[in-house]
């Protein structure tokens, strides 16, 4: 046995995409698979500008220059995430003020962030945990009440909503990833959704390089020149590729996912209920695509069930170290943040990919009660 944590899902046909980009320059120079991806993601946000970027990491730091952060600006986020949630602020010269998180959704605790705003506060970054959405309509209130930026990381969350919309859609500006990590994948890229239609038309000056070629695209400038800052953002044809082959069925793969993560919640509960471990909110199984964890009693418990599992050829992961305790973050805010140490020592992530069927869902599961049986 060697069950992968996450797998490459492929259709039969990607050869095929992938024969057909490269049969014509064209298909390239006019970013004919990008394009086919927006068209599939248009009507999923219609209300949002995209841009196809290389990385969920670049959106963010898209939204930096946007927001035109500078150095003295304050950023407050969860301490459990992504280290590109900060960098992408903290590269531009903002201080990131960390939040420790809720221990149900792992979301930014929205009891502490009013706290935390001060003066120099530019904006709030939401990360949607799992896909577990945060409460955007608490958030807006802070930040309309505080004239902030939301900014919400939905890098875990296509295909996850909130009161009936797509997370991402909600702040100021959002970002989903692509990243090979995530459950719809182009091996690596990102989106941006440019929500407040205040910042859409700098937004395609930044994506193209700081140039105003998306007016001369549009036919509205004869040429197109240097405008403004930015950078080249935009994904490449070859992962719009593999994106593209992915979103013609991206349904078909979050309810695979999600299948999966539903079996594993019935296989689990029994040791819930013995008090063996924690899973995710119950009412959260219903949108769970990303990624399905268990949180443990503590680290030694969670190391021990870990290696039992690569013993049986179950390859499950840990993240994060909180930003607040890593080299660099603990310089911003050496604080204590209860939640965020406590569950980054517990949580546990099973393999959850479109490769795996119910049998090795079965598997896992049993190897998980023998874990303790043998104990
Ligand atoms: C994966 C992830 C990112 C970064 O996405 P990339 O596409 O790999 O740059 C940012 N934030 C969160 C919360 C993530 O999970």
């Amino acid at each position: 046995m060697n069950i992968l944590f996450n797998n490459i899902g492929k259709t039969t046909n990607y050869l095929q995409h992938i024969e057909l980009l490269y049969s014509d320059y064209n298909l390239f120079r006019k970013k004919h698979f990008s394009n086919q991806c927006l068209s599939i993601l248009s009507p999923i946000y219609p209300d949002s500008k995209l841009f196809l970027t290389h990385s969920a990491t670049g959106a963010l730091e898209m939204i930096a220059l946007l927001m035109d952060i500078e150095k003295g600006d304050e950023i407050i986020i969860p301490s459990f995430t992504f280290v590109s949630s900060a960098n992408a602020f903290v590269s531009r010269g903002a201080t990131p003020v960390f939040a420790d998180i809720e221990p149900e959704t792992l979301n930014i605790d929205l009891d502490l962030v009013e706290g935390l705003i001060t003066p120099q506060t530019k904006a709030i970054v939401a990360v949607h945990y799992a896909g577990h959405a945060c409460d955007l309509n608490r958030l807006k209130a802070i930040c309309e009440k505080h004239q902030l930026f939301l900014v919400e990381d939905a890098a875990m969350a296509f295909g996850n909503t909130f009161e009936g919309k797509p997370l991402g859609t909600i702040g100021d500006f959002g970002v989903i990833s692509f990243d090979i990590t995530k459950q719809i994948s182009a091996v690596q890229g990102g989106l941006l959704l440019v929500n407040n239609p205040k910042f859409r038309k700098r937004a395609g000056h930044i994506y193209h390089i700081g140039t105003n070629r998306e007016d001369f695209m549009e036919g509205n400038a004869p040429y197109y020149e240097w405008v403004d800052v930015g950078s080249k953002f935009q994904m490449n044809e070859m992962n719009a590729v593999a994106l593209y082959d992915q979103l013609i069925r991206y349904e078909e793969i979050l309810i695979h996912r999600n299948r999966i993560s539903r079996h594993y919640y019935r296989e689990l509960q029994p040791l819930e209920r013995k008090g063996k471990l924690i899973l995710i909110a119950e009412k959260y199984i219903a949108e769970n695509y990303h990624e399905f964890y268990l949180l443990l009693k503590n680290k030694k418990e969670r190391e021990q069930l870990a290696s039992y599992l690569s013993q049986n050829g179950i390859e499950a992961m840990f993240h994060y170290i909180p930003l607040h305790q890593t080299l660099k973050g603990h310089s911003f805010s050496p604080g204590k943040l209860t939640n965020a140490s406590t569950i980054s020592d517990q949580l546990l992530r099973l393999p959850l990919h479109t490769e795996m069927g119910n049998e090795v869902v079965e598997y896992i599961c049993n190897t998980i009660k023998s874990y303790w049986d043998e104990k």
